[in-house]
């Protein structure tokens, strides 16, 4: 009778790892080496692709796997190109391509839009993620697998080191 290893990744644990993430040119978009980044699985806390690519990895494992844009952030939105005047943004502000400002969406939510062209009394802001329509890949090594605490399933991530901290 062989036991089940308990520190395999599954939803309700908690996963420590280093990540590279390029673009399809070879590009490094962002990396963590340093052993910081933990996040809770099957929580959505991770792009989905990433995330079912790490089921059942252990500690010590190392995994590269190339995700979709579709598994992702998502394909570009060209209708989330849009011109808007230069009277909605603050008078003194040098507004330039590639700012980033926060926006409110349709419903509520916070969305950051890129300036991406500057014309006269016109701005042209893009409300896609910045990685939309990118395929991402990733170079994974995975450092840790935990039991979550009850809190932290209740708040759907991770508290402690690395993780979210309250007041
Ligand atoms: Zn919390």
């Amino acid at each position: 009778m062989e036991t089940e290893p308990q520190n395999v990744i599954e939803p309700q644990k908690v996963v420590t790892l280093n990540y590279t993430l390029k673009d399809s040119d070879g590009n490094v978009l962002d990396e963590s080496n340093d052993g910081n980044f933990t996040y809770l699985h099957g929580a959505n806390n991770i792009i989905p692709g990433l995330e079912s690519a790490l089921n059942g990895k252990q500690p010590g494992e190392t995994v590269d796997v190339s995700v979709a844009p579709e598994e992702g952030y998502g394909e570009r939105d060209p209708t989330k190109l849009q011109a808007v005047p230069r009277d909605m943004f603050p008078a003194d502000a040098e507004i330039a391509s590639g700012m980033q400002f926060h926006a409110q969406g349709p419903n509520g939510e916070v969305l950051v839009v890129t300036v991406v062209d500057v014309t006269g009394d016109e701005v042209t802001v893009d409300g896609n993620h910045p990685l939309a329509g990118v395929e991402l890949n990733f170079a994974v090594e995975v450092l840790d697998v935990r039991d979550a605490s009850r809190e932290e399933l209740e708040h759907g991530h991770v508290h402690g080191p690395g993780g979210h901290e309250h007041e």
